[in-house]
């Protein structure tokens, strides 16, 4: 049976990325040899840090003055070098929700940490509004989609400091303003490639200010200066990258996914709005994500969790179950999902529904 894959990470990956990446696992570039076992330095995977490089740079139209690096470690692992490289004295950060708040902990071993807003009150299914960001800060922190939470943050905020951004689940989903931020990060297993490299964006001129020494493979002049070859990189989850970049150029570029995006979300909010026994956990539309769709039963039928879980499996459905911390269900409708997997979904619950 087909499978229709809203795992939230690691994630979906588009046919044109697996394929080839299992055709360089066997040959790569018709070296003879599999991207497995190829020098890093050979000219060959070069070639393919360059071209991914480069086209990161066009699909997000990264200004001049930025580099594009692929390190290993997670977003988990920016969550600390981001404040051992910027943090000087105080940063500010936007508390969203379990990733957010990783990052603050993470901030607070380097110095001040003032979190402006948090919307753990209500178990962050809001996304803060009323809050101001000092001007006395070294920068501002915010996660753009809370993939537990299924929150996003659309909209490029216009701060008075410099502007960090964890854009894990939903980089590529939408035209960002690449030149409002400083730093930009993402861990590949959500829109761009099998986990193990995690892409960041970073302007060259916020570096090299903070007055502390930082060991070398945890300070991104090291790798600014070396392209992001200063050690082996993550190899295959860069040619993985690179395959999914040239697919979203193909398929137009980012508004065209953008357009997509918001078409597949439009269609799965409406039908949970619309039922009878579902409804979503955001409940302010504006603050809803479109990668991330959390939905539950509603109060009378939460008793019938379980076995929509089993009806939707029955119909190849993979990969829904919500998470611990918020429960009932949650469809990730990354990128490569077509739309074809969400009318699936759109069909099981109006059958379900009607069976009850
Ligand atoms: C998945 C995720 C992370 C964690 O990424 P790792 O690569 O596992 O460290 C961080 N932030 C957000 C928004 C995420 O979705």
């Amino acid at each position: 049976m087909k499978k229709h894959n809203f795992y939230a990470g690691p994630s979906i990956m588009s046919q044109f990325t697996i394929r080839n990446t299992a055709d360089a696992v066997l040959d790569f570039a018709n070296t003879g040899l599999s991207i497995l076992e190829v020098s890093h330095r050979s000219k060959e995977f070069q070639a393919v840090m360059d071209e991914a490089q480069a086209l990161v740079k066009e699909l997000l139209e990264v200004p001049e003055g930025y580099h594009m690096l692929f390190l290993g470690g997670g977003a988990s692992l920016q969550f600390a070098m981001v404040p051992y490289n910027l943090l000087r004295t105080k940063a500010a950060y936007l508390d969203t929700g379990v990733w957010a708040h990783k990052a603050i902990k993470e901030a607070k071993l380097f110095g001040e940490v003032d979190v402006v807003a948090s919307s753990e009150d209500k178990n962050y299914n809001y996304i803060p509004r009323d809050y101001v960001v000092p001007t006395d800060v070294d920068y501002f922190h915010y996660t753009t989609n809370n993939t537990i939470y299924g929150t996003e943050i659309r909209k490029d905020p216009e701060v008075p400091v410099r502007l960090v951004a964890d854009m894990s689940s939903d980089i590529f989903s939408r035209p960002v303003d690449v030149s409002k931020y400083d730093i930009i990060y993402a861990g590949a297993q959500k829109n761009l490639a099998p986990a193990g490299a995690t892409l960041i964006i970073v302007r060259e001129d916020c570096l090299g200010k903070a007055d502390r020494a930082i060991p070398t493979m945890l300070n991104y002049k090291t790798h600014t200066a070396k392209g992001s070859m200063f050690n082996t990189p993550p190899v295959l989850p860069i040619f993985s990258a690179l395959q999914t970049l040239k697919y979203y150029k193909e398929m137009g570029g980012i508004k065209e996914l953008e357009r997509r995006d918001l078409a597949k979300a439009g269609k799965l909010y409406e039908a949970i709005d619309s039922s009878r026994i579902f409804e979503a956990t955001v409940p302010n539309h504006e603050d809803r994500s479109i990668m991330n769709v959390c939905f539950v039963m509603k109060p009378e039928y939460t008793e019938l969790e379980k076995e929509f879980m089993e009806f939707a499996t029955s119909k190849g459905i993979v990969g829904i179950k919500g998470h611990r911390s918020v429960g009932g269900f949650r469809a990730s409708l990354y990128n490569a999902l077509p739309m074809e997997s969400v009318d699936v979904l759109v069909q099981a619950m109006k059958e379900f529904q009607d069976k009850h």
